[in-house]
């Protein structure tokens, strides 16, 4: 099907479905073949090679819902932000990138650049400026991800974009908070746009996978080391993340909605003491955020009153689930403390503005009443144990 000019929603749906010629049925079969065959086809496929149909059916919505021209499908996240990085990097080069990253990104880069010969360069995330001054003669890609985990700090992405540009550097940024319903990267000039489809593109807690995107001549330098790599994923997720994606607009639109009603009531709220939210006019970077997002997300973070033992509040949850992963339609929780930041002292979380009462919120679809009432009924019971306690 032709996407031009098609909506976000209708790109969700149609685009790139395989046609069921065989039996008229409504929706892609599934080819699970490892092989294929080989002689008088021009095309050599194999699963590892990113292009058996399912495969290059889906990198097809995918890349029309990032505007991009080309895209790949992984086996996870992290898959495809190691090839993406490892593909543009070799010996002797430099990378720039913003502090707060994703801890699995954070963990590749000090964990193993060093062992390639690779350069890095952190820059505090609100500190735009310093990117460029970071720059050196051997500076090849700049990597961001806006919205920030887990405090949602906004980077300008065209600034970084034009950076790029003037300098002749590869931009990358990891899309995975905004999903491709709320920010579209490519249109501000960044060059590759990564996501984490476990979250928001897969959207139900029961999917592996990632994605780049970017024009035909990057994929092709991605694709290049992918195949050597091997971190392509099994067709049954690929038909999966494909039947995910059909919803990904009316999930997603829901969650901005829940999340921005539910960063306001609980900035009213007297047990919370800081929201942080890109969508709430109080966030620091709300200017940015708006000039460059078509909705502010579904994720926030909130802090509880510091007499409020974070664990307690937690486990008197009912509907909301204590989760380490996000982006599914139900709502989840965690405590950055404990968890994702974890490895850091309290010295350097205080630092980086996380608090020992900091709880990062992924918002789901439910009926926000329902999601409102189970954060005030775990409050008030806390309170009732204490009183008892004493
Ligand atoms: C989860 C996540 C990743 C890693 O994705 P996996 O699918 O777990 O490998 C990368 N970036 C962000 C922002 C994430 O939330």
């Amino acid at each position: 099907m032709n996407s031009e000019n098609k909506g976000f929603n209708t790109i969700c749906t149609h685009v790139g479905e395989i046609q069921d010629k065989q039996f008229k049925g409504a929706i892609s079969p599934i080819y699970l073949s490892t092989s294929y065959a080989f002689e008088d086809v021009d095309v050599k496929r194999y699963p590892r090679y990113f292009n058996t149909p399912n495969q290059e059916a889906l990198s097809k919505k995918i890349a029309r819902l990032e505007n991009g021209e080309a895209s790949l499908i992984f086996g996870s996240g992290m898959a495809a932000i190691s090839t993406t990085l490892l593909a543009f990097l070799q010996k002797g080069d430099h990378i720039i990138l913003q502090r707060s990253l994703y801890g699995g990104t954070a963990n590749l880069v000090n964990e193993e650049f060093t062992k390639y010969g690779i350069e890095y360069s952190y820059v505090d995330t609100n500190d735009i400026e310093s990117f460029e001054e970071k720059i050196q003669a051997n500076t090849k890609v700049i990597y961001i991800e806006t919205p920030s985990n887990p405090l949602l700090r906004i980077i300008d992405i065209k600034t970084i974009a034009d950076l790029g540009t003037k300098n002749g550097i590869i931009t990358m940024i990891d899309n995975t908070f905004a999903s491709p319903v709320n920010q579209n990267p490519i249109e501000l000039g960044i060059d590759i746009v990564i996501h984490s489809a476990t979250k928001y593109l897969g959207g139900h807690s029961d999917i592996l996978a990632g994605a780049v995107i970017a024009t035909e001549k990057n994929i092709e330098k991605i694709f290049h080391l992918a195949k050597n790599l091997g971190g392509s994923l099994s067709d049954f997720t690929v038909w999966m993340l494909e039947r995910s994606i059909k919803t990904l607009g009316l999930r997603v639109r829901q969650q901005n909605k829940n999340a921005k009603k539910m960063a306001k009531w609980l900035e009213k709220h007297t047990d919370i003491t800081a929201v942080y939210y890109p969508g709430l006019s109080s966030h620091p970077d709300h200017e940015i955020a708006k000039k460059q997002m078509k909705g502010f997300g579904g994720m926030l973070s909130f802090e509880l009153k510091e007499d409020i033992d974070v664990s307690k509040f937690q486990k008197e949850l009912k509907l909301i689930k204590s989760s380490m992963s996000l982006a599914g339609v139900e709502s989840t929780i965690l405590s950055p403390a404990v968890t994702s930041h974890a490895l850091l002292t309290e010295e350097e979380r205080n630092q980086q503005g996380i608090k020992n009462g900091l709880l990062r919120f992924s918002v789901g679809i439910e009926e926000i009443e329902d999601l409102m009432n189970d954060i005030e009924q775990a409050l008030q019971k806390i309170k009732v144990l204490e009183e008892l306690e004493q």
